[in-house]
């Protein structure tokens, strides 16, 4: 069910127990052969097949495609609403539905920049509503949710998202080949390993010089419908334990 398409009423008139998600993106550099809004555009075919499956069990809001892009904004194109302001935009849009009455909240996340904001905003929204117990805030990104794609699709060579890569580049092949600009000349940008496990502030600039991190080479459409597959399915096995979530326990 569509946010956009309802009217007041219909929503005074729904049990409050209904999932609602808000599909949160970015529209920022995706190296030089990637559209500016591949991220919004990715977790928008995920949230059109979940939504699919799911019907009038879940209610959508429509897809936040301003994100926190900081980082890449050295690379020209690149929209990005600071990490504090982004904070403040999230956190008013968990208020806004904990006051027309929903509890179970979840942010599904298509754009890395967005996670330490987005966490830290479902722990600030819980600290505010401490003296209730009926709330379900939830942040998870599409691809952190368990689901191995290359154990569906033995040639996708990639084990962690990257920025542009093999992964992003295949699933934008799927939905928009038109849009993919030439692979070949492309070098591999590797993740490299910076002091892990520690935690560095990075800019792109300091990874890449194409704007990409990873091996766009390698994507093909048929990959990108693997992932787009896997992906789909742990989110909507996420929103299944959302709706049979007891409403009241830690355990869901
Ligand atoms: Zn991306």
């Amino acid at each position: 069910m569509q946010l956009a398409d309802l009217n007041w009423p219909k929503i005074q008139a729904l049990n409050k127990d209904i999932p609602v998600v808000f599909p949160i993106a970015a529209i920022e550099q995706h190296g030089g052969h990637l559209p500016l809004f591949t991220d919004s555009m990715l977790c928008g075919e995920i949230v059109r097949r979940v939504a699919e499956r799911l019907g009038d069990r879940v209610l959508f809001a429509p897809l936040l495609w301003l994100g926190n892009s900081d980082h890449h904004l050295d690379f020209p194109g690149t929209v990005s609403a600071p990490p504090r302001t982004y904070l403040d935009v999230l956190g008013g849009l968990l208020e806004n539905f904990i006051q027309h009455g929903f509890k179970r909240l979840v942010f599904l996340n298509g754009h890395g920049g967005n996670e330490v904001p987005g966490k830290q905003t479902v722990f600030e929204v819980r600290q505010h509503h401490r003296s209730r117990g009926d709330l379900l805030l939830l942040f998870a990104t599409y691809w952190s949710l368990g689901g191995q794609p290359w154990e569906q699709e033995p040639s996708l060579q990639q084990r962690q998202m990257g920025h542009a890569c093999e992964w992003e580049t295949s699933m934008i092949l799927r939905l928009a080949p038109n849009l993919v600009g030439p692979l070949e000349q492309l070098p591999e940008v590797p993740f490299g390993n910076a002091f892990e496990p520690a935690t560095r502030g990075w800019i792109t600039k300091d990874r890449t010089v194409p704007g990409h991190i990873g091996n766009p080479r390698l994507a093909t459409a048929e990959k990108g419908e693997a992932l787009f597959r896997v992906f789909s399915e742990d989110v909507v096995a996420l929103l299944e334990r959302v709706l049979r979530w007891n409403g009241k326990d830690w355990n869901g």
